[in-house]
């Protein structure tokens, strides 16, 4: 190869290129690069009606965590099953300052719930406390959300929903537990509770792990009069 080729492959690659969200191998478009896109476990059908836990058989059923204890949401939709390679990834977005990421994870969100996001009324991220967001910056939830409501051009309201009660991290607790740390912890702001009354609520976070924490937050937004709550998060932990 030739020196001006290899000079003009590095200028496309600054012009044309961007980074691979998850190894940060150059890519010609904003993405993932081949290996990881490989590597995504992503979710489809069959899975549970309502929170989305993919099924090994083909069955159109409800899950047995469901039936034993029917969430609040009326549904879960996610795009990937939380892997080592999508670990990877969320953990750049949420704590390297990797906001650059929200408009391509915000696409494939969009993409996989195209249809629970077009019968909603309002996006509502899931809320982090006020310290959490001082630390980080930025709430996780609130860029993806906030893109989704771009893409869709549906209402958006990040300030109905509340963290009113500081919790423990989520991370290593059992799902009792998490259950558990999550009760009472959110809540309504009385000025914004008209934008969810009688409406498809669209509820959005990064990762669906037991689903504590968006059931939490389902179960307040139905009691002050959402008609539906759908929760759409990035990935999935597969118990
Ligand atoms: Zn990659
Ligand atoms: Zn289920």
């Amino acid at each position: 190869m030739n020196m001006d080729k290899i000079n003009i492959d590095f200028f496309k690659n600054l012009l044309f290129s961007s980074k691979c969200a998850c190894c940060n191998r150059l890519v010609d478009n904003q993405g993932l690069c081949a290996d990881c896109w490989s590597k995504i476990n992503w979710i489809s059908e069959p899975k549970c009606r309502i929170c989305g836990a993919p099924f090994v058989f083909e069955v159109d059923q409800i899950c047995a965590a469901c039936l034993a204890n029917k969430p609040y949401f009326d549904k879960a939709v996610s795009v990937f099953v939380y892997n080592e390679r999508s670990k990877s990834m969320i953990l750049k977005f949420k704590h390297q300052d990797a906001t650059y990421m929200y408009e391509y994870l915000a696409n494939l969100m969009y993409k996989t719930a195209v249809n629970e996001i077009s019968q909603s009324d309002v996006i509502v991220p899931v809320p982090v406390s006020f310290i959490k967001r001082l630390k980080r910056k930025y709430n996780q939830s609130e860029l993806l959300a906030c893109e989704l409501r771009r893409l869709s051009n549906i209402a958006y309201e990040p300030r109905v929903l509340k963290k009113i009660k500081q919790t423990m991290p989520q991370e290593g607790l059992s799902g009792k537990a998490r259950r558990k740390n999550v009760i009472g912890s959110f809540g309504i702001d009385k000025k914004f509770e008209n934008s969810i009354a009688d409406k498809n609520v669209l509820l959005i976070d990064d990762v669906f792990t037991t689903g504590a924490t968006v059931n939490e937050c389902a179960k307040v937004l139905k009691e002050h009069k959402a008609k539906t709550v759908k929760v759409i998060t990035l990935a999935r932990v597969i118990l």
